[in-house]
Formats: structure tokens, C-alpha cells, sequence
């Protein structure tokens, strides 16, 4: 087995570190989540918390809403087998009780927390604490004094404005993040924020909807940004459960060819010439099978013979279809010839004998 080549891309961002995780500079792009549950139900959390963590996540951001939140999410922080962020709303006292218990990072909108004041107090205690800041500007959320601009200079400078609070005190350790609903706005707020500073950005379309319509319009964004340097870490927003926005996330890096983890499965969209064989039943059925499997290798699913192997000739593995049987192939030669029924057995035993996992 080979380790899966990446593409480059340029490096645009000095590097922090989010507890032991490097976002930014030539560090591979962290994949990140937020918990939904209540954090003050510190079970429910942690599970979550693992439940993001065996599906990839890198990171995870844990709700700071209160008091009651602060107090579970102390408990969570000491159980969490990957750094926390905690996600401060409109109470700046959150976020220096957040950096007290164990926080890796705060998550602050510059819109909701208050005045540059307390902002500058959350500063001074995440470099007391060592610990890393997220600057999360959002399109709803900015500013007054930045209404009068068009949306994606107001994100800019509502950022900016920030970073150069933070870096007038000498603190350096954060990310930015300039996220809208409207992709071209987002898209054009971190090209135009790049401009500007080499801070690790971290990237999202907030309310991106449910699972289709959501993922779509991330990768729509994230593909003119990410290959060109511009965006360091990420999240996909969906009206979902969290743990699902995870192999979207992996999807769309390895789309990209940026970051892979797990199979790639191709599948042709079938036409007459399957002569009954079911493409998209045994796709859905290999999909499903491979979702555990960490390694990266492609394994086609192709509707005939005459057309399946060579289509698919880059393929790790492949199976195509035909009236009675199919054939299992690699690399676009023929492995084995099987019947109907055992196609998808025949498939996997032969994924097993190569030891992937
Ligand atoms: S691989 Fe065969 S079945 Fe699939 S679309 Fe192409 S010609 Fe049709």
C-alpha cells in the first residue's frame, strides 16, 4: 500500500497551533465540527465529541453558552480525545472561564461580544493561557460601523479591525474566519482578507442548509479557495447530525486532491448496456461498506463489460456488471469472472486480501 499523493498548493498563512493540532502554513487542512447537544449534559457531549473524532475530526467546537455550559464543558475538555474549542456567544466572562478549564482555543464574534475592551480582556487571557483564538466574522453579525459597506469589504474590515487589536497587544496565535450564506460573498471576503494578512483562516458557509444543498454550495466555495492556498482549516455547516458533515468534509478535500481518507467510489450512471445488472443498488451497497475503511483507494462500480473495465482503468478494484455474472477487475485487467450474485463477495475478498482497512 502507498501513502496517497496530495496536491501542492501555496503556502499563504503563518502556522498556530490549535492545542497539539498546526493549522495554517504547510500543515495538512484540520477538519472540524461543532457539537450540537446541550453542553451541560456532559454525557451526551462526550459522546458526540467521540462520535466526531472516530469519524475524522480533527478539532470540535463545544457551545459555551452560560454557566451551566461552562461547567460541562469543563468536565467534557478532561474526557475529549481531541482539542476543544470553546464557542463563546455574547458573554466575554465565557470565554475567560472557557480558557480556565482547559479551552485549546476561543471562538469569538467580533459583532456579538461587546466592545474592543473585553475583546482585548480575552486576548490577554488566551496569552496567559497559551492558548488559541478563533476570530469568526459573520455576514449577520457585523458591526454597526461597517453596514454602510458592501458585504464582503464589512466582513474584511470587521476582521482586520480585529487582528489588528490582537496584534498590537503581540498576540498572533489565531485564525480568522469570514463566513456568509452567499458563496460568492464568502469567497470574495477571504480572497480580499488574504490580501491583507498571512492569519490562518478558517473556512465555512454558514447556514448552508440541509445535507445536498449544503454540501454543494461548501464545495462550490471551497474549490475556489482551498487549491489556492486560501483556507487552512474547515467546516461544513449542515442541517444534520454533526458526525455527517465529516465524510462530506473528507469528500470535498479529496476531491480537491488535498487530504484523503478513505475509499474513493466511482460509479457510471448505467445505460441499456447493463442488460439488468443494478449499478446504482451495488454502488449504494459498496459505499455503505467502505464507510469504515481509512485507507484511500478507488474502487469503480460499472454497469458492463464492454465498457466498465476500461473506463475505469485507474480503479484500485472495480466490478462490472453483465446479464448473468460480472467480472471483477484491477487496474482495468480482469481479476476474476463471477456470477451475478457473488459479484459483491468476490469484491471484497479481493479488497481483503490487500489488507485494507
Ligand atoms: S459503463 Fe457501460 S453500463 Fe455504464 S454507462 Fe458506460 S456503457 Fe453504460
Amino acid at each position: 500500500m502507498t501513502e496517497a499523493a496530495v496536491a501542492e498548493r501555496p503556502i499563504t498563512s503563518r502556522q498556530i497551533k490549535v492545542g497539539d493540532v498546526p493549522i495554517g502554513g504547510d500543515a495538512e487542512i484540520a477538519v472540524q465540527s461543532m457539537t450540537n447537544t446541550m453542553t451541560y449534559d456532559v454525557e451526551a457531549t462526550v459522546q458526540q465529541v467521540y462520535d466526531l473524532n472516530a469519524a475524522g475530526a480533527d478539532l470540535v467546537r463545544v457551545s459555551v453558552n452560560g454557566s451551566k455550559a461552562l461547567e460541562g464543558f469543563k468536565q467534557v475538555v478532561w474526557r475529549s480525545p481531541t482539542p476543544l474549542i470553546a464557542d463563546i456567544h455574547f458573554d466575554y466572562r465565557m470565554a475567560l472561564g472557557a480558557a480556565d478549564v482547559g479551552a485549546a482555543c476561543i471562538r469569538i464574534n467580533p459583532g456579538n461580544i461587546g466592545n474592543d475592551d473585553r475583546f482585548r480582556k480575552v486576548i490577554s487571557k488566551c496569552m496567559e493561557k497559551e492558548i488559541a483564538m478563533r476570530i469568526g466574522v459573520n455576514s449577520g453579525s457585523v458591526e454597526k460601523r461597517f453596514w454602510d459597506m458592501p458585504k464582503e469589504e464589512a466582513l474584511v474590515a470587521s476582521a482586520l479591525h480585529k487582528v489588528e487589536i490582537a496584534e498590537e497587544m503581540g498576540f498572533y496565535n489565531f485564525k480568522v474566519s469570514l463566513k456568509a450564506s452567499h458563496v460568492p460573498e464568502m469567497v470574495e471576503a477571504n480572497r480580499k482578507f488574504r490580501e491583507h494578512s498571512d492569519a490562518p483562516l478558517h473556512l465555512g458557509v454558514t447556514e448552508a442548509g440541509t445535507k445536498l444543498a449544503g454540501s454543494i454550495k461548501t464545495a462550490a466555495a471551497f474549490g475556489q479557495l482551498l487549491p489556492y492556498g486560501i483556507g487552512d482549516t474547515i467546516r461544513i455547516s449542515l442541517a444534520e447530525d454533526p458526525v455527517e458533515e465529516i465524510p462530506v468534509a473528507y469528500q470535498i478535500l479529496s476531491s480537491l486532491n488535498l487530504r484523503h481518507r478513505g475509499p474513493n467510489v466511482i460509479a457510471c450512471p448505467s445505460c441499456a448496456r447493463t442488460l439488468g445488472f443494478d449499478v446504482i443498488g451495488m454502488a449504494a451497497q459498496v459505499e455503505d461498506a467502505l464507510k469504515h475503511y481509512e485507507d484511500h483507494f478507488t474502487v469503480a462500480v460499472m454497469g458492463c463489460i464492454v465498457n466498465g473495465p476500461g473506463e475505469a482503468r485507474d480503479a484500485d478494484y472495480g466490478v462490472a456488471g453483465g446479464k448473468d455474472d460480472g467480472v471483477i477487475f484491477s487496474k482495468g485487467e480482469p481479476l476474476r469472472k463471477v456470477g451475478r450474485d457473488d459479484i459483491f463477495d468476490a469484491l471484497f475478498e479481493e479488497i481483503g486480501k490487500d489488507g485494507w482497512k
